[in-house]
């Protein structure tokens, strides 16, 4: 089968990548690399570098790799940024979307799947409850507002042109690759900073001094083996949360980070994120039946501390 995927020299995406060749797949990225970067892409992968918001360009990307699906995973990523600029968010997630289905219409692509996500969606999820895929969203930044946006969009283009698709919602993703340089990522961003000996902030939930916001934490594993599964024929969700369940603030994701490094870490404390959803965990059943058990948090750390620490 051949597969694009967007986003693709990005973290998430060049995880895919690697997933899609070893199931034997044939993959191309299409990506602007704005945050990715080529040396995500593994060796023989064509890149198209190509902006989502340049609508002829991305036509004649997808006319000349021809793909028979798409999995989408390019997107301004950042909720504080889309909360800076809006219009920034809606004209890559919204409009650079479009200008990607309207290719695949174009083409005869035959299923997209898209990288939506769990930890911003659904808004605040209360104390002791989860989000299913049932509950309705209540976005409360323009990121998770836009890609509401596109996916309803995507229900259109399977109703009135039969371009087939799923959403999997992603909470919050980790792992080996991912950008510390940008707004999101903290595990990413404080392992960086702990290598490097610098202080790390713990953004309030309610008050600074609390222990952060509550989140739930994915490694990028699990995430990569639910987008190649819903590539494949016997795929019959709609919209799947791709989680692990747990609650995890962030003081106990720092205290669990440290225990990996095998040293002491005192964080400093900062006032809440604009555009933060207070609490954030998925309702996993849906994820759990298809596949079984999620990468453990302290595994995954684990695996990802060795990468940063490999990077020098
Ligand atoms: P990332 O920034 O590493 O990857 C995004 C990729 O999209 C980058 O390679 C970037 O260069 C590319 N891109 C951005 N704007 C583009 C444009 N206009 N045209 C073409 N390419 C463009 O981020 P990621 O964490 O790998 O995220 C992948 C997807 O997963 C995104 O859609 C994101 O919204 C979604 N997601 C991520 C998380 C998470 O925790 N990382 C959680 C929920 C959903």
């Amino acid at each position: 089968m051949r597969l694009l995927v967007t986003g693709g020299a990005g973290f998430i995406g060049s995880h895919i990548i690697e997933a899609a060749l070893e199931v034997g797949h044939e993959v191309a990225a299409l990506d602007n690399l704005s945050s990715g970067k080529k040396q995500n892409l593994p060796a023989g992968v064509k890149l198209f570098e190509v902006d989502l918001r340049d609508r002829s360009a991305v036509s004649a990307a997808i006319g000349d790799f021809r793909p028979d699906m798409v999995s989408h995973q390019a997107a301004q990523a950042s909720v504080s940024i889309s909360v800076k600029s809006p219009l920034l968010d809606a004209e890559t997630n919204v409009i650079g979307g479009i200008n990607l289905l309207d290719a695949c219409r174009e083409f005869s692509v035959r299923k997209v799947v898209f990288a939506s996500t769990g930890g911003a969606i659904y808004g605040e999820v209360p104390e002791g409850r989860f989000a299913s895929e049932d509950m309705v969203p209540v976005p409360i930044s323009p990121y998770a507002i836009d890609k509401l946006c596109f996916e309803q969009l995507l229900g259109v283009y399977r109703v009135h042109h039969g371009l087939d698709s799923c959403v999997l919602r992603y909470a919050n993703v980790y792992g080996p690759r991912q950008d510390p340089h940008g707004e999101a990522g903290v595990v990413a961003i404080f392992f960086m900073a702990l290598l490097a000996k610098r202080k790390i902030t713990v953004f309030a939930r309610r008050e600074a001094g609390d222990p952060g916001c509550v989140r739930d934490y994915v490694y990028v594993s699990d995430v990569a083996r639910a987008n190649i599964a819903a590539l494949s024929d016997d795929w019959n969700e709609r919209v799947m949360n791709v989680g692990t369940g747990r609650a995890i603030t962030t003081l106990e994701l720092v205290k669990l980070m440290a225990a990996c490094m095998g040293s002491e870490v005192t964080p400093g404390f900062g006032p809440m994120r604009a555009g933060d959803a207070e609490r954030s965990v998925l309702d996993i059943k849906r994820f759990a039946a298809r596949f079984g058990a999620n990468v453990s948090l302290e595994a995954g750390l684990e695996r990802t501390f060795a990468w940063y620490r490999s990077q020098g």
